[in-house]
């Protein structure tokens, strides 16, 4: 069974996505807690929560994946910056609440010149301040390309920092397809390795969900720019082995793909259904 799914736009509410999920044929998806460039969140509506709840339960839904905003930046060297991603964080996951059980994406931050193991260090502090023994959700960590002062560039850093949360129950990882290829893994030539790595570094139980995306840039290039399935340097075979792969099939699967609107999310997910094996 393959979980596929796109990121939605949340303005319209919950049963709104999930309507949408639906309709376009996925089993997940993914969505913006607020502005991705921050900003307030709307106050919840557990009604409407409530209806995405059956949808999601009547149509077999996997995990469905918050993702916070692009400026959140818990290892910033401004301290009105770190307040910022800790006000959205915790007010972020007092919301998730309301849809148990589920995920919370961030991009770990960029250190922005204090260095990696600095980076690594407030982060894990975050996280150690923010997460409880009571939560319900899991707080994912992506896997970064390595664009900039990006912490999260390799396993080793995401690994690093799990090391350092006493709650590591509540800390995995979303593995984005765009990012590790940018990053250095070369998952077209071997996707074996990437996983090998992977499990070795982190631990493949710690793995939760993946970002599906191909990308505009060759593997290494440390760029994210996503492009669309098969218009990349992936591939739309490479992705099928990513979705296919006994270490990955069945984790929820987000497409971040740019496309206009969401016939063309439909289509995507209709093309990557028919590679499963
Ligand atoms: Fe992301
Ligand atoms: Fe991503
Ligand atoms: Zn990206």
């Amino acid at each position: 069974m393959l979980y596929l799914g796109c990121h939605l736009t949340s303005s319209k509410g919950y049963e709104h996505m999930g309507k949408e999920a639906v309709q376009i044929g996925a089993n997940t998806f993914q969505f913006f807690t607020r502005n991705p460039r921050g900003g307030a969140a709307k106050a919840i509506d557990p009604a409407d929560v409530a209806k995405l709840l059956q949808i999601a339960r009547e149509n077999e839904f996997s995990k469905i994946i918050a993702h916070a905003p692009y400026t959140l930046n818990p290892c910033s060297k401004e301290e009105k910056t770190r307040e910022f991603a800790y006000m959205v964080m915790r007010d972020d996951l007092q919301r998730m609440e309301y849809l148990p059980g589920n995920y919370y994406n961030f991009h770990p931050g960029s250190h922005v010149g204090q260095g990696g193991e600095e980076g690594i260090r407030l982060i894990a502090k975050m996280l150690n301040d923010i997460l409880t023994p009571e939560q319900s959700t899991v707080v994912l960590l992506e896997t970064m390309a390595g664009k900039g002062s990006e912490v999260g560039r390799n396993f080793e850093e995401l690994a690093a920092i799990r090391e350092q949360v006493l709650l590591k129950d509540k800390v995995g990882i979303c593995l984005d397809t765009c990012h590790v290829h940018d990053g250095g893994y070369d998952i077209v030539k071997d996707l074996d390795g990437m996983v090998t790595e992977f499990d070795r570094v982190v631990g493949l139980s710690h793995l939760k969900a993946l970002h599906i995306n191909d990308s505009m840039n060759p593997v290494g290039a440390h760029k994210d720019r996503h492009a669309r399935i098969g218009e990349g340097y992936i591939g739309a075979q490479a992705i099928g082995r990513v979705l296919n792969h006994p270490a990955l099939k069945g984790l929820p699967a987000v497409l971040e793909t740019p496309q206009e609107n969401l016939a063309g999310y439909q289509a995507e997910i209709a093309m990557l259904r028919s590679l499963e094996k």
